[in-house]
């Protein structure tokens, strides 16, 4: 039995694996790791994992944080944003569907992933670099100690052991180590998937010869976007993948689009044909001419969060063995950047010989407090999917918090920054409790809105860039050389911006609803469009109205007799 002992051991080499050994090193060159991976071959193009489309804030880590910004320029596809159609009356004439997504090329760069040429790429950049990358070793036991822990492994049907002094859970859903200890936690957020790829290119820009319609987006970015199709419970991806193929999902809510609906290929085809028939009508023609579908993968319930994340005896869970939200808005590897990020800084700094104990119990505080904030973006959400002005201003809203706070945050390395972060965490007036309840505010009031949005709007281009704070938020992802007191201060500004727009966005509503006036102060911690919610907030404030928000807001207000400034 081979024996050795390393810093690091990560046990299973998918996305979250190899990219935190590649930070590790990146950091320490002399620092010790292992990865073992189950996987014993090359992982097959295309027809992989999911996991493909990217958002600001991974991109970042992939680009930056990892250097890997010409390897995906060259061997992946660029992303041009995220995409969305609505009006659902209109599914069978796209260029009449209310369409959101950007018109020219963004500032910040972002991919769409094919997972098994990246993760192939990413096991020979992590040896080259200096790592042992074990394929076909499958980890049979973990024993944490007090020194050093020891993974018992196999190769082959052969027995292996290694000891290190820090172990990572990068096994994904086998959750190698919350299985073990018994911390898993199931989610409310109840939704299922299935996806498949096909060998050929989905296009949408080929699915209507309108000229104004093909007028919005500059000639090759539409096919670029990993576009979102939407109806009430459920939406579907397509997403570009490099070779000219592409990858199709279905993610739906069960109370309205029941698992057995669409859990076997050739159901998932009737779905479509039923729920997206333009879709369907691509895919018949060309299974008709010889077009290959690759593979086709559900999973049921995919959301979880997870008892422990950091520990003190010097162990992490990252990737989806620790949190898994929802794949609407692509956050899967963002919340891998970040656990890789917490994790690679608490190993970092042990093995400097820093006590680390306030730090490892903070950031697993502060990445469930993100996750728990992040969760009402999505949990009981689903139904409102098909309601066209509601999903819009969700969406701008969303992002424009993502930005200004997650991604700002991320990227000038606020993560690890502890007197920022104890800044932004102390206390109910804290930036952290002031995001979290405004996000809630906002989401119980896309949720009232809801039976408000009947309409049936059509032929509408609505582009989130036009809005000058958006612009500016997606502007600012750079890395900048901020103080502790400027990034906080800059937070502070932002949130005063959201402040602004949650409540510009709560009079639109309240004047659909109710005919409220425009000009009315709203306070966006305790508003209710309803007024049948009893809301208590320190943070409470009323916001009087901004007129340059207002005005921006017009872009992304489909009912405009609303809109009088
Ligand atoms: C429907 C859906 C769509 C998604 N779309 C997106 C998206 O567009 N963008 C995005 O960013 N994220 C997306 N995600 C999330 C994304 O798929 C995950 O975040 C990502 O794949 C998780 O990577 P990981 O490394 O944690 O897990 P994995 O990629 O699953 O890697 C875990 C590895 O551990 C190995 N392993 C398991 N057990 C053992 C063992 N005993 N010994 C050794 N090795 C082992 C496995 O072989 C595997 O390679 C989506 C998720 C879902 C469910």
């Amino acid at each position: 039995m081979t024996h050795n002992h390393y810093d690091t051991i990560i046990l299973g080499g998918g996305l979250a694996g190899l990219t935190l050994s590649l930070q590790l090193k990146k950091q320490n060159p002399n620092i010790k790791v292992l990865v073992l991976e189950k996987r014993d071959d090359a992982a097959p193009d295309a027809a992989h994992k999911v996991g493909e489309s990217t958002v600001e804030l991974a991109t970042h880590y992939l680009r930056e944080v990892l250097g890997l910004k010409d390897y995906l320029d060259k061997y992946q596809l660029p992303k041009h944003g995220l995409r969305f159609f609505f009006s659902p009356k209109h599914k069978t004439t796209i260029h009449k569907r209310v369409e959101l997504g950007p018109k020219v090329l963004l500032p910040v760069p972002s991919h769409q992933l094919d997972r098994g040429v990246l993760e192939n790429d990413l096991v020979t950049f992590s040896r080259k670099a200096g790592n042992q990358v074990v394929l076909g070793a499958k980890v049979d036991n973990v024993d944490i100690a007090n020194e050093n822990h020891t993974v018992t492994y196999s190769v082959n049907g052969e027995q292996a052991s290694a000891t290190s002094r820090w172990v990572v859970d990068a096994s994904g859903r086998a959750s190698i180590l919350k299985r073990k200890f018994g911390f898993a936690q199931p989610h409310a957020h109840d939704c299922n998937s299935a996806w498949f790829r096909v060998d050929w290119k989905i296009d949408i820009d080929t699915w209507s010869d309108d000229a104004k319609w093909h007028s919005h987006v500059e000639p090759g970015l539409r096919y670029l976007s990993t576009v979102h199709l939407m109806d009430a419970g459920y939406w579907v991806w397509i997403i570009p993948l490099v070779g000219d193929k592409t990858s199709v999902g279905i993610v739906a809510d069960p109370n309205i689009h029941p698992f057995d609906t669409y859990n076997k290929l050739d159901k998932a085809l009737a779905w479509i044909e039923q729920w997206e028939p333009q879709l369907a009508k691509e895919l018949k023609a060309k299974t008709d001419a010889d077009g290959n579908i690759l593979d086709f993968k559900v999973m049921k319930h995919f959301a979880h969060s997870s008892g422990e994340l950091f520990h003190t005896d010097r162990w992490t869970v990252t990737g989806e063995s620790g949190l898994f939200a929802d794949p609407f808005y692509s956050p899967g590897s963002d919340f891998i950047s970040m656990a890789n990020t917490w994790t690679a800084d608490l190993i970092q700094r042990d093995l400097k010989g820093e006590d680390i104990f306030f730090r490892t119990k903070f950031y697993s505080e502060v990445l469930k407090a993100l996750f728990d904030n992040w969760m009402p973006i999505y949990t009981g959400q689903y139904p409102m999917w098909g309601s066209t002005q509601v999903m819009v201003a969700k969406i701008f809203w969303d992002w424009g918090a993502y930005w200004s706070i997650n991604t700002l945050l991320f990227i000038n390395n606020g993560l690890t920054d502890l007197d920022l972060m104890r800044q932004m965490t102390a206390g109910p007036k804290s930036l952290l409790q002031k995001y979290g309840e405004l996000s809630k505010q906002m989401q119980l009031l896309f949720k009232d809105a809801m039976p408000y949005d009947t309409a049936d709007i059509t032929n509408r281009y609505t582009d989130p860039f036009d809005l000058d704070f958006l612009r500016k938020f997606q502007e600012d992802i750079v890395e900048k050389e901020y103080s502790t007191q400027e990034m906080l201060d800059k937070l502070f500004s932002n949130l005063g911006v959201l402040e602004h727009v949650a409540a510009e966005t709560f009079r639109l509503f309240s004047n659909l609803a109710h005919g409220t006036e425009m000009d009315i102060d709203v306070d966006p911690y305790t508003m209710s469009l309803n007024g049948d919610r009893q809301i208590q907030s320190v943070n409470s404030k009323l916001v009087p109205r901004d007129a340059h928000i207002a005005n921006e807001m017009k872009a992304m207000w489909l009912y405009e007799e609303a809109v009088s400034v």
